[in-house]
């Protein structure tokens, strides 16, 4: 099967009209994207904006050959440049037939309305219609003439329920190719992944994107740590033959300020993965309201499908894990090591506490290396700012710091967030599966 996306953005393309956020008015030359709009080896096209001719010609990809239309919803824009004098022989849609459709009577193609759970054959590809999570829409399922199995999802202003998402499952295999609007809800990914509908080979392409989604190598950055590419509006996909994208990073370091949005981030690199394991390093706080309120909203901010393990004993939990983790975070793990040492009294660290806090630092410096499963860890990046007043407070500075660096040596992408924005500090490149040796 090959693919020509068209378009790759939500219905009002990226940039809107005439919209003067930050994201519109940078998006300018390549990274152009119109509405979603998906060619199909050269006679079966996937949505439409009004102008998927003009975007078809661009792309070298004329519709000349194109012989049908799936619609996911209602289509608000007309594609009238070309419709009445295309070679269309059917329009299928979930929502009626769109007003600017001609009648069968005047020339116009053949109308077909679909419902979740039709199946039909257009030409060489077999087509499935499954439920699109927003009503009025639909996703469709199309197996080409190869036999490659594709998944396109609607756009969808709707959080994903995991029913909805379920019912995208194709019963004994994955697919080869998924487009579906990942930016906003990763979740459906995770869902998709942990049903077996998504794995390493299947090609996971962004679409429906929109001023929403990060601008510039932020939007590149995000989808790769989700096992996801975007493609530029004309890019060609050939499924099956194409590279699978670049494995996900396995070990990551998310290091920032107070505030800086670094739990945040850790959790939306995680997004996509199902069944994480969130290890909270802080514990319980007898009679700290503050810290309790803290803690729940961290926990309401992660996903129903996480778990949660309240310890500080990394090491071990490194060594053993079997699916992903996300440790927050390495400065409270720290505190708790010195705590157990005695290590803030200054005799104490003399006499052997020194060695004591390093040896343990050591030990989770070899369990990160050694660890098998994708994790993330967080910590606090400090020793910018004011310097400590007390000697306890200076060595504990000194002490992360060396953990950071320690921690940072040991992993594959290193990021700090600073007000919210990502900075990679490192970013190992991981051969892609399918790359020639
Ligand atoms: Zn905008």
């Amino acid at each position: 099967m090959e693919l020509t996306l068209l378009g790759t953005a939500g219905p009002k393309g990226w940039p809107q009209p005439f919209c003067t956020c930050a994201s519109c008015l940078g998006c300018t030359g390549p990274v152009v994207r119109g509405p979603a709009c998906v060619l199909l080896d050269g006679t079966l096209l996937l949505d439409c904006g009004p102008e998927p001719a003009h975007a078809a010609a661009r792309a070298g990809h004329p519709l000349t050959g194109v012989r049908r239309l799936l619609l996911s919803g209602p289509a608000e824009s007309a594609p009238l440049a070309w419709l009445p004098a295309a070679g269309l022989a059917e329009v299928a849609a979930p929502s009626g037939p769109p007003p600017w459709l001609p009648a069968p009577s005047a020339g116009g193609p053949h109308w077909r309305q679909v419902a979740e759970g039709d199946a039909f054959e257009l030409d060489e590809h077999r087509i499935r219609v499954l439920p699109g999570g927003t009503p009025g829409r639909v996703a469709y399922e199309v197996t080409g003439a190869d036999g490659t199995r594709l998944l396109y999802a609607p756009p969808s202003t709707l959080p994903p329920e995991a029913e909805a998402t379920r019912a995208w499952t194709r019963e004994g295999g994955h697919y080869d190719v998924v487009l579906l609007d990942v930016v906003s809800w990763p979740e459906r990914l995770a869902t998709l992944r942990r049903d077996g509908a998504v794995t390493e080979d299947t090609d996971v392409l962004a679409v429906h994107l929109s001023h929403e989604s990060p601008p510039g190598e932020e939007l590149h950055r995000r989808l790769a740590a989700w096992g996801a590419r975007a493609v530029p509006d004309g890019g060609l996909v050939r499924v099956g033959a194409d590279p699978s994208p670049t494995p996900r990073p396995h070990r990551t370091l998310v290091l920032g300020g107070a505030r800086s949005g670094k739990s945040a981030e850790a959790e939306r690199r995680l997004a996509a993965c199902p069944d994480v394991l969130y290890v909270a390093t802080g514990g319980t706080r007898e009679g700290d309201a503050e810290w309790a309120e803290r803690v729940a909203l961290h926990r309401e901010r992660r996903p129903d499908s996480w778990r949660t393990a309240e310890t500080v004993e990394l090491t071990g939990l490194l060594a053993q894990a079997r699916q992903p983790l996300l440790v927050d975070c390495l400065s409270l793990w720290l505190t708790a090591v010195m705590d157990a040492h005695d290590a803030w009294d200054d005799a104490r660290w003399a006499a052997g506490a020194r060695e004591a806090v390093r040896a343990e630092v050591g030990a989770l410096a070899a369990a990160w290396r050694a660890c098998r499963v994708p994790v993330v860890g967080v910590s606090n990046e400090v020793g910018s700012g004011v310097v400590p007043p007390t000697p306890a407070g200076r060595r504990f500075r000194d002490e992360l710091g060396r953990l950071n660096a320690v921690v940072a040596g040991e992993s594959d992408e290193v990021l700090l967030v600073v007000a919210g924005q990502v900075l990679t500090l490192r970013s190992l490149p991981r051969r892609a599966k399918h790359a020639a040796s």
